[in-house]
Order: C-alpha cells, then sequence, then structure tokens
C-alpha cells in the first residue's frame, strides 16, 4: 500500500521532468550507444551485465544552484542524472556529511551534503533510474586518511555513546533515503577510514562503530550491501592488516571497497593483488569505490587542481581526453577481472567550474552556494585545512564536462565499454 502510494506521484514527477527537459526522441530508460568518430576503446572482455558504473556527483545540486547547466551531446541543456543514466552510468554516489553548517547556518562548501540533500539526490536518481550508493562520513565536512573529525554533535561522547548516535543517524537517514524512494543498493559506514573513524584511532572502538552503523543498514535496507572503504591500496601490508582486525572484530560487511587513483596509488597489478587476496581470504566483494583521471592539465576555475602540469605524481596516460577514458577503462578492466570485483566509481565527474571570469566571482558562488570544495565558514571546523585553503573545486579538470557543461566525448566510454570502439586515428 505504501509503495504504491508513493509510485504514482513518482511516475507523475517523473513524467514531468521528462517534458521539462530536452529529451531524446525515445522516451526511454534504456542505455544509448552514442558512436564516436574520435574516442578508442579497447573492448573488456567477460563485463557482467550486473557490473557497477557508478559516478560520484555529491556537489551537483551546489552547481546548479550556482548556474551551472549540463548539456548532452547534441547541445541541448539536460538533467544530468538522465544523461549519465543514457551514457551507461548504472549507480550514483552521494556523501553524507551529518552537519556541515556553521552555527549561523552558512553551509561548509564540498556540496554543502547534508543528510536533506542527499535524499534529494536520492530521490532525482531513482527518478532516472540510477541506483544510489550512499557514503556516510561520520563527521560534519570531508573524512578522509588525513582526518576523521567526530561531528559537532557528538564531541565528547565515549565510543558506545558514538555508536549509539551513529546507529540512530544511520537509521535516520537512510529511512529519508526510503521514502524519498532512493534506491538505495549500498552503503558504506564510513569514507578512507585507514585506522581512524569519527575520531577514534584504535580498532576495537573503530570496529565497534562499525558495526552499529551496519546494523543500521541491515535494519532499514536489508537488501543493500554494506560497504567499508579504505585508501592507499599501494602500502603494503596496509589492506591486508584493515581486513584483519574487521574479521577478529566480527564486523559484518559484503564489500571491501578502495579508492584507487592511478597518479597516487601505484600500479593495477598491485592494486589487483591487494583486492583479489582480501576477496579470497574472507569472501568479501571488492570495488573500486572513488578514481578519476585529468583530461587536461589546465586549471578552469581559478582555484588550483590536485593533479596538473608539473605536479610530483605518477602520470600513466596522458592528460588527455582519450588518456582519461584509458585511464578509467583500464581500471574497470583490472576490476571486472578481479577475484570478488562488482564495480568502479567515477568520482566527481560533473564537478566543474562555476563559470565565473574570475577568482572573485566564483569565490562569490563558491561561499554562497557550497560550490568550491571548502567556504570560509568551514574553518571553523576544519581550520587547519579549510580555514587555510578554503576555495574552488580541485578537480575541474578531472570531469566528464568541459567547464560550459558539455559533456567530454570520455564520458561515451561507459556504452562503448562493451563492443569496443575503433577510430580512424587509432593504430
Ligand atoms: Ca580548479
Amino acid at each position: 500500500m505504501k509503495k504504491n502510494l508513493l509510485t504514482l506521484p513518482l511516475l507523475f514527477t517523473f513524467l514531468l521532468s521528462l517534458c521539462a527537459c530536452a529529451a531524446p526522441p525515445q522516451l526511454t530508460q534504456d542505455v544509448v550507444t552514442f558512436p564516436s568518430d574520435t574516442l578508442a576503446v579497447k573492448a573488456i572482455s567477460d563485463l557482467p551485465e550486473d557490473f557497477i558504473l557508478g559516478m560520484d556527483i555529491s556537489s551537483v545540486l551546489s552547481e546548479e544552484e550556482s548556474g551551472v547547466k549540463y548539456y548532452d551531446f547534441e547541445g541541448r541543456e539536460t538533467d544530468l542524472f538522465r544523461l549519465l543514466r543514457n551514457c551507461g552510468i548504472t549507480h550514483v554516489r552521494v556523501r553524507v556529511w551529518n552537519d556541515p553548517y556553521d552555527s549561523e547556518g552558512h553551509g561548509y562548501g564540498g556540496g554543502n551534503c547534508s543528510p536533506e540533500r542527499a535524499v534529494e539526490i536520492g530521490r532525482r536518481a531513482a527518478l532516472c533510474g540510477l541506483k544510489l550508493i550512499v557514503d556516510f562520513h561520520y563527521s560534519d565536512f570531508w573524512a578522509d586518511p588525513g582526518k576523521q573529525t567526530v561531528p559537532k554533535a557528538w564531541r565528547g561522547m565515549d565510543a558506545m555513546e558514538k555508536a549509539e548516535a551513529m546507529f540512530k543517524f544511520t537509521c535516520e537517514t537512510l529511512q529519508q533515503l526510503r521514502s524519498a524512494g532512493a534506491e538505495v543498493a549500498m552503503v558504506q559506514v564510513g569514507n578512507e577510514i585507514n585506522g581512524f573513524l569519527c575520531g577514534e584511532t584504535d580498532w576495537d572502538p573503530i570496529c565497534y562503530l562499525l558495526q552499529a552503523g551496519s546494523k543500521a543498514v541491515r535494519e532499514v535496507f536489508p537488501d543493500a550491501l554494506v560497504a567499508v572503504h579504505f585508501s592507499n591500496p599501494e602500502r603494503s601490508g596496509a589492506y591486508r592488516e584493515y581486513a584483519k582486525h574487521l574479521d577478529e572484530y566480527g564486523v559484518d560487511y559484503d564489500v571491501f571497497a578502495s579508492s584507487y587513483y592511478p597518479f597516487w596509488h601505484g600500479t593495477l597489478d598491485n592494486l589487483s593483488a591487494v583486492l583479489s587476496d582480501i576477496a579470497e581470504t574472507y569472501d568479501k566483494k571488492v570495488i573500486v569505490m572513488e578514481t578519476s583521471y585529468a583530461y587536461t592539465a589546465d586549471d578552469t576555475d581559478f582555484f588550483g587542481n590536485t593533479i596538473g602540469e608539473g605536479s610530483a605524481v605518477d602520470r600513466p596516460y596522458p592528460y588527455t581526453v582519450q588518456g582519461q577514458a584509458d585511464a578509467v577503462r583500464d581500471v574497470i578492466d583490472t576490476t571486472v577481472h578481479t577475484s570478488g570485483g562488482i564495480g568502479v566509481v567515477y568520482w566527481e565527474g560533473a564537478w566543474i567550474s562555476v563559470g565565473g571570469a574570475s577568482w572573485e566571482e566564483n569565490h562569490a558562488l563558491w561561499e554562497r552556494y557550497g560550490s568550491g570544495w571548502a567556504t570560509a565558514c568551514a574553518g571553523s571546523y576544519d581550520p587547519e585545512d579549510a580555514g587555510r585553503y578554503y576555495g574552488g573545486c580541485a578537480v575541474d579538470n578531472q570531469a566528464f564536462f568541459d567547464p560550459s557543461g558539455h559533456p567530454l566525448e570520455s564520458l561515451k566510454l561507459f556504452c562503448l565499454l562493451r563492443s569496443g570502439n575503433t577510430v580512424a586515428s587509432d593504430p
């Protein structure tokens, strides 16, 4: 009964959204195969039908609020979610911060990814037939191997109290997603937790917290996969140690997730070896939960990027549209042929310049709508990083869109993976 009540408004909204956008001639949710005269793609053998081809678009609402528009391959303005679905993307990933606002209600930026905004992204994804991967940071702002800051509301709590708060927060957020019609397929408890989580630094409390998050996922979305997410597969022995701790403490999870950025994280052979080891030793699925690559060395929003010309990082592919596609294709190929491999998720492929003609113009939009990585207000929560280096987007040269919102040829990769594609210049 509840489901039927939900279905009708969803269908109505979906039809409305089709009318509102510049739609392709066929109102279909099927993947469209976009031919390409310029993008060479080596076909991936044995690519499973249900393999996850994901895209993290956590900043999309802030981008749209800042005036960013996205276009299809014919140059028509389009809904980003629909375009991604048509291009073969299967899952959208969204990060969740507990409370990314200061005491006066100013957003910290990075998409201002509150639970409410994650719900809106999940709702829109479902309307376009996209499943959702929910990425709980259990922090009020960015959590990564460098920082796992406890949410403001949980300061002073011991691990037991935090676990209770985490269970409640996870349940409530997932219930909101369910009510909005989001198709939650996977939930990660924590983000890049290399031995740190929510202010805890010992495995005993960390595993206790992970178990609280996992239990919440099992209760609200019993069919969803529970993922635990780490980074730095290139660090010898680290993943084996993490997985051993999870096993010893009996953390209930399905997917061992890894970030893999080709310019930081070692070789694909090593990635495959360390993930296979976990999959085979502990009978787990594995996924590359974040990856990306640059299509240009240039910055396009007056705020420096994480990689570019002169960066002291590995550069296994040229910074070109073809190089970007080749990098992603090879990560997918590797994961398909790794034990337990179920998918690859591209990180923030639609986070582009907000389009101003100067740093000042863009800065005003970043501050107002949270479309840069951090606002000045975020310094009150994260003084050492955001407080000193706040600003715009550091990955606009790793998007699948040019600075004006038009898709790069490399976005056709996902629908060409099975067939492959040969072009005249392809040797
Ligand atoms: Ca930039």
